[in-house]
């Protein structure tokens, strides 16, 4: 009896022993694994999503007069980089009329855009808050209404227009930050297009967006969706010209993120049938061939 409970013993302690043979064996795997990763994380530096919206970051960078007293200047946004490969993408041809001019990857606005019209302030006690002198006057009839009609709303102008110049400084600051992260010239471009457009292809350019903020949020995120200000603004904008200029579902027409906040002029038009079918600018001038 004593003999069989002995042999019984030693077997479990075996089993015991191989047990801890094997547990070890797994660790020592799992720590080589871990640290082959680490060195291959050093050796090629990890490929960071954009860290900011193509137009926010541009817009916490020259925003003067913020109405929010939030500290952070540096937003982080999860998607940014839009997938836009396989699709056909429409190029405007010349010529067309001024409120429909497209500026995007695939459609630059040349050099000398910023001679073409005049800039105007805004006006309302903000200051910077630039638009073209030609639809300025919608935009503010745009949310006085708005205000007028739900005073909590308050609408307001959080970034404008700005120069293909200013466009082009923003640009080549990314791209000198991935340059000296040790990216090439090419790659480096290419980076720095997914966080700030390049010269000519933002629509801030064209004189004709704005970024609006309204009750209480003028965060420039996806947030502001989810305000009364928002639902405002997708209901009545088209009755003065403007657009949800990046909605959801159109990021790899656009070649922007979805931006509850971006809202471009287009004349009324134009505006009423994008917005009663739910379709994008690109989709809208490739249908009339515009
Ligand atoms: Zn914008």
């Amino acid at each position: 009896m004593a003999r069989h409970t002995r042999k019984r013993k030693r077997k479990v302690s075996r089993a015991q022993v191989l047990g801890w043979i094997i547990a070890i064996v797994i660790l020592l795997v799992a720590l080589i694994g871990v640290l082959v990763a680490g060195l291959f994380r050093l050796l090629k530096p990890a490929e960071k999503p954009a860290d900011d919206t193509p137009e926010t970051t541009v817009v916490t960078t020259i925003a003067t007069a913020k109405p929010t007293t939030t500290a952070s200047t540096t937003k982080k946004t999860a998607a940014t980089t839009v997938k836009t490969e396989n699709i056909k993408h429409y190029v405007q041809p010349a010529g067309g009329v001024w409120y429909l001019k497209l500026a995007n990857d695939w459609n630059t606005l040349p050099g000398d855009y910023d001679q073409s019209f005049t800039a105007v302030e805004y006006g309302g006690g903000l200051s910077g808050k630039l638009f073209d002198s030609r639809a300025v006057e919608a935009l503010r009839e745009m949310l006085a209404a708005g205000n007028a009609e739900n005073p909590a709303l308050k609408l307001q102008p959080v970034s404008c227009y700005r120069s293909v110049a200013l466009q082009k400084s923003l640009y080549q600051r990314q791209v000198n930050k991935y340059l000296g992260q040790g990216y090439s010239q090419a790659r480096a471009e290419e980076i720095a297009a997914t966080v700030v457009k390049r010269p000519g292809q933002s629509e801030h350019n064209t004189g004709l967006a704005a970024d609006l903020g309204g009750s209480g949020n003028y965060s420039l995120e996806e947030s502001f969706e989810n305000t009364a200000a928002f639902r405002w603004l997708v209901e009545n904008c088209a009755d003065y010209g403007f657009i949800l200029r990046f909605p959801k579902g159109k990021e790899a027409i656009t070649g922007v993120i979805y931006e509850p906040w971006h809202y471009r002029y287009v004349g009324k038009e134009a505006a009423k049938e994008i917005m009663e079918k739910g379709i994008c600018l690109e989709e809208y001038l490739e249908q009339k061939g515009l």
